[in-house]
């Protein structure tokens, strides 16, 4: 018996090869080419450890990857893992999870004995997996269908550690006989046995999902609503500020940096899903209408700290280090980077110079129809430049130091999304300027 993995990506491949370490996984995938890759050993994202636990998983024929025509054999458990992406109004678009379905009700004859079990790891809006329920059960009556609703909160960058040893887990399940038999199998899985198991309904779950999303992002908002504040006032330091509020033990300090806001592909898409979903069945929402808010205006906050208008350095070279929305990962999607690269390609016809020690440029660039220059290193990013954006916050570019880094450019200005460098010592030639650093005039 396999369990069969519907969407390869950032969730399906690591959760999948997580899973392999016990238990024959298949995962399945519309892209041929991820397919092909995966089964090599090799795996299409940037993720700590996970190539490694792939090549064995694949040396010890426990996992495998297939197309949907390629998928044979026996199972009783679907995992769903494809992308729920957000449509032009926010609410997430469901059609891969109807191509996953469809999928599953021509296989289960073949594939299934008596009893199938289907869990779902995408995010989806409250309802959704009651609906997979309903729409199999009435498709398939005479069997015994369970569905389950496992949140999946894996930090990208941290994945596989955060599969290992997650804070919690939560299980929406349709009936307990389906919450036994899927909790059986992923504790086997965690290096805590203790892992904090928690059971609800599947609605409960998938709202659960969006509520924790939501609360980062607007965690990641209120820090830069306090920068904005004491950008403006002398003496105010807003990384103490932060620090002395965080040592209080009812506030975590993760998502509490000022900086570019969130990006990526799950908070600004599940921030728009609970708006819109809030919309529909009509709850007000006005907190997460601000914390949408304050996060579009990362790319307007960057040029107002230039020192010249951007109109100026149309013929000069301008550098960006880091294209990832953070470090850790290759994921662009949301990235504050590309926005802002956009926004200086478009509104002022500037061919940028870029550095990402993981992301693919090329592709990318041609892909999104980017114009930029792509540097294999920083020097060659930053050397003549006249202007340099720092976007991501790679450790390598922080051990370089900001000296070293801006002494090959022509003229030495750096615009610091990360506030990178806000504590260290700067020669004077520096025209140097961070999101929240109070300015003198
Ligand atoms: P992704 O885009 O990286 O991967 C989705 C994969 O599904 C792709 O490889 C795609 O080709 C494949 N796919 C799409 N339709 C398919 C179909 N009908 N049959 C087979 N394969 C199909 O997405 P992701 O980042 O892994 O996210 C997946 C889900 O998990 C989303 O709902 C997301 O919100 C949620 N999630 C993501 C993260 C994260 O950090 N990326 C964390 C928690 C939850």
């Amino acid at each position: 018996m396999s369990i069969i993995i519907i969407g390869a990506g950032y969730v399906g491949l690591s959760f999948g090869t997580v899973l392999a370490s016990h238990f024959d996984v298949t995962l399945v995938d519309i892209d041929k080419n991820k397919v092909v890759h995966i089964n090599k050993g090799h795996t299409p994202i940037h993720e700590d450890r996970l190539e490694l636990l792939l090549k064995n998983a694949i040396e010890a024929g426990r996992l495998k990857s297939v197309t949907p025509d390629e998928l044979t054999g026996k199972t009783d458990i679907f995992v769903i893992c494809v992308d729920t992406p957000d449509s032009d109004d926010g609410y997430p678009d469901l059609s891969r999870i109807e191509s996953a379905l469809d999928l599953i009700e021509k296989k289960i004859n073949d594939m299934c004995d008596d009893k199938v079990l289907i869990v779902v790891r995408s995010t989806v809006p409250p309802g959704t997996s009651r609906s997979i329920l309903d729409r199999l059960r009435k498709r398939f009556p005479n069997r015994n269908i369970g569905v389950i609703f496992q949140p999946e909160f894996l930090r990208q960058g941290w994945a596989i550690r955060d599969l290992l040893e997650p804070d919690r887990v939560i299980i929406g399940a349709s009936d307990p006989e389906a919450a036994e038999q899927w909790i059986s199998i992923i504790k086997e899985l965690f290096v805590k046995k203790d892992t904090p198991i928690l059971r609800m309904s599947m609605e409960s779950a998938e709202l659960s999902k969006y509520v924790a999303n939501c609360f980062l992002a607007t965690k990641v908002s209120f820090a830069n609503e306090i920068a904005t504040i004491a950008e403006r006032i002398p003496g105010v330091d807003v990384d103490d500020v932060i620090n002395g509020v965080v040592h209080d033990h009812r506030i975590h300090p993760s998502h509490m940096r000022p900086g570019l806001g969130f990006g990526g592909s799950c908070l600004p898409k599940d921030l728009n899903g609970l708006v819109s979903f809030a919309h529909r069945i009509g709850a007000p929402v006005e907190l997460l209408e601000s914390v949408k808010k304050i996060n579009k205006n990362v790319t307007e906050r960057l040029l107002r700290l230039m020192p010249r208008p951007v109109t100026e350095y149309v013929d000069k070279k301008v550098a960006v280090l880091g294209v990832a929305f953070k470090a850790g990962t290759d994921d662009t999607r949301s990235s504050p980077s590309l926005e802002l690269i956009r926004h200086l390609e478009k509104a002022a016809g500037i061919v940028v110079s870029v550095h990402d020690p993981v992301v693919d440029l090329e592709r990318l660039r041609v892909k999104e129809r980017y114009k930029y220059r792509i540097c294999k290193n920083v020097i060659d990013c930053v050397s003549n430049a006249e202007l340099l954006f720092i976007m991501t916050d790679w450790p390598e570019y922080y051990e370089m130091g900001l000296e070293s880094i801006v002494k090959p450019m022509k003229v030495r200005a750096v615009i610091d999304g990360r506030r990178m460098f806000v504590k260290s010592e700067r020669s004077s030639d520096i025209y140097y300027r961070a999101v929240g650093m109070y300015v003198h005039e």
